[in-house]
């Protein structure tokens, strides 16, 4: 695979920044991979687990990058932005993988060089695991990245746009380029909303005091097991997540509820074919889902038990 990038620069060696620089070394999308994380065990863990040039500052790793990737906390993408600027070169590209668009990129927009191409994106791949050690290269392959483009008139604005996707296609990904508002509507539908289901089931069964906790771990399997791994997610980031993309949220929210109470009320009237409907038509959800190649046909995620 060619080079698509001479020196990538990743800011946070989370699961996400960890999964790219294992990625871009294993494709050879980059000649080399500098990278800055602002927690001082990480980048130690970081140089042990070599996942590159592990710098003492994000301004050193962003310093003669082509292409610099802030893989941090939606809440702390403008305070990374602000450390790396300093060494950001002329007509480097900025990328962000942040699970809101419209909030990173309010942050983002006044603190990126103007000299510099600000392509903001999204990779729709990840697990419940953080932290370096999560990270593994071939997360990305096979899954969507999605790409919001701002409204940048400069012809190396395009070029630079067309190399950032190759750069995710190296990797293995899709990529789709999407507006920014329509990614925040369509991620709060797919991924915000499911979980914060997910916590709330979770935390609520830890607190129903009709049943024990022991109870539930023990009979966990039935369901609510899935939710488990789901809510197992790193708090941080979810935190940022609602409190950036809060309007999409709580539209779909809203619209979630609604359909709630159609349904508890469904179930207090002994209205089956309400019920039946409803479970059918996402039934059907789930194998277009599967036809779509973004989930396994086994069943139950092919567990043995
Ligand atoms: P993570 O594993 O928690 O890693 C984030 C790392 O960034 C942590 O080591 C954190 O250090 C560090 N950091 C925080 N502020 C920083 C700063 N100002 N400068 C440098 N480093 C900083 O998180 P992740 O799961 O990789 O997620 C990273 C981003 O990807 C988030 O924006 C998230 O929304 C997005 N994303 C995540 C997933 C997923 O499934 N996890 C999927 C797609 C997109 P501290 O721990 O000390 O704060």
């Amino acid at each position: 695979m060619a080079v698509v990038f001479e020196r990538v620069a990743v800011i946070g060696v989370g699961l996400i920044g960890a999964s790219i620089a294992r990625a871009a070394r294993a494709e050879g999308a980059a000649g080399e991979v500098a990278l800055y994380d602002a927690d001082e065990g990480v980048r130690a863990r970081a140089r042990a687990l070599e996942l590159g040039e592990v710098c003492d500052s994000a301004a050193a790793a962003a310093a003669g990058a082509d292409l610099v990737i802030l893989a941090v906390p939606v809440g702390a993408m403008a305070k990374a932005l602000e450390a790396a600027a300093p060494g950001v070169k002329p007509g480097a590209i900025i990328t962000d993988v942040g699970s809101v668009k419209g909030a990173v990129v309010q942050a983002l927009r006044p603190l990126a060089p103007r000299d510099a191409l600000l392509i903001p994106g999204h990779p729709i791949a990840g697990t419940e695991h953080s932290g370096p050690d999560a990270g593994f290269a071939t997360l990305f392959k096979g899954r969507w990245h999605i790409l919001t483009p701002l409204d940048d008139p400069r012809p190396e604005y395009a070029a630079g746009l067309d190399r950032l996707e190759a750069f995710w296609r190296a990797l293995g990904a899709n990529v789709e380029r999407m507006d920014l508002a329509r990614h925040d509507v369509v991620l709060a539908v797919t991924s915000h909303l499911p979980h914060l289901i997910a916590f709330n089931i979770v935390a609520m069964a830890e607190d129903l005091e009709s049943v024990t906790e022991s109870e539930v771990v023990k009979f966990s399997a039935s369901g609510f097991r899935d939710f488990t791994r789901i809510a197992a997610s790193d708090p941080t980031m979810w935190r940022d997540v609602f409190l950036n993309n809060r309007e999409a949220v709580l539209e779909v929210l809203g619209r979630f509820s609604e359909d709630l109470a159609a349904l508890q009320r469904a179930i207090r009237w002994g209205e089956g074919d309400a019920l039946y409907d409803l479970f059918d038509r996402a039934r059907r959800m789930r194998r277009e889902v599967i036809e779509a190649g973004q989930d396994t046909p086994a069943p139950n995620w092919g567990r043995e038990n």
